[in-house]
């Protein structure tokens, strides 16, 4: 009777509390993505790692919380690129009293690659050509760019260390001139999670804004920490072995780029390298991302390819 009890009880028993709840970005063709959102629990409520861009992707996670019966106490933004912080915005209309933890490297892109950005929208808002769901992602952007009070962080990540936040202990980690000028970075010891944000994309680096050495650093102060499952901004969690892979890819990525190489065959190499990380319907853009990347950051004067590797300009 008794082994009976057990075994009905080991059926019934609920699976173990999963360490943590994703909400994948979408990577659309046609717009601009969203970045993955990773909610944890804490003792006074949700913590919410990036909050996507698109007023849908801001939906499910206050649907989530609802569901849950529980407040979002704090935001963590991985960086400030708008696809992971514009959520915070409708984060913060809902939940008045949310914290939101991230470095100040919002403050040198508002003055620099924002503010071009922002020109470069009012021309495309006055093309009668742009399309509508553009124009509404467009919208919603500068609607963040105008009132950056709507998404600043009033808890500023400056230094890796241990860090209490909504009550849960967690490691933060801030690397400096890596894919922004501050990305933080978070590792959960007791459940041996690392979520990157975009020091890892499965698709291709985002370089918009990076320091391509400095990223590298932090990939191998990631590597450092001794996770089992790893989050990056956009794509799929990976195990260990995934990552090392992923970084191989990104650290041929870049050598290739920086060398003599036709540009043709670095972005074959990355296509090869990521293989296991990139869809087939993305490869096509896969192909002319990379290009663009290997042209802007690896490949073009020696001031352009070291701009990101010091502080953005904030006068
Ligand atoms: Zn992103």
């Amino acid at each position: 009777m008794r082994l009976i009890v057990l075994a009905l009880l080991a059926v019934g028993a609920p699976a173990a509390a999963e360490p943590y709840h994703l909400i994948p970005g979408a990577v659309p063709l046609d717009s601009g993505p969203d970045g993955n959102t990773i909610v944890l629990d804490a003792p006074q409520g949700l913590i919410v790692f990036d909050t996507g861009r698109h007023p849908e992707h801001a939906q499910a996670i206050l649907d989530y919380a609802k569901t849950r019966r529980r407040p979002i106490a704090a935001v963590i933004n991985s960086h400030w690129h708008l696809d992971h912080t514009t959520g915070n915005w409708d984060i913060r209309r809902a939940y008045a009293r949310v914290q939101i933890y991230a470095s100040n490297a919002l403050e040198g892109a508002l003055a620099t690659f924002l503010k071009d950005s922002r020109a470069d929208t009012d021309k495309m808002l006055a093309d009668p050509k742009t399309p509508p769901a553009v124009r509404d992602q467009l919208e919603r952007g500068i609607a963040v760019i105008d009132h950056p009070e709507r998404i600043r962080p009033n808890r500023i990540v400056a230094r890796s260390g241990r860090m209490t936040i909504a009550g849960r202990p967690l490691d933060v980690h801030l690397a400096k001139f890596a894919a922004t000028e501050g990305d933080v970075w978070i590792y959960d010891p007791k459940t041996r999670t690392a979520i990157v944000g975009d020091l890892v994309v499965g698709l291709v680096p985002f370089m918009d804004t990076a320091c391509p050495e400095g990223w590298s650093k932090a990939l191998g102060q990631i590597a450092a920490v001794s996770f089992k499952t790893l989050i990056p901004g956009h794509g799929a969690p990976m195990t260990r072995a995934d990552f090392a892979n992923w970084r191989m890819a990104y650290d041929n990525f870049v050598k290739c780029g920086r060398s003599k190489t036709d540009e043709k065959t670095c972005v074959a190499g990355w296509q090869r390298d990521a293989a296991k990380f990139i869809a087939p319907d993305h490869r096509k853009y896969v192909d002319g991302a990379a290009a663009y990347y290997i042209e802007t950051r690896l490949r073009s004067s020696p001031e352009e390819q070291q701009r990101y590797c010091k502080p953005l300009k904030t006068s």
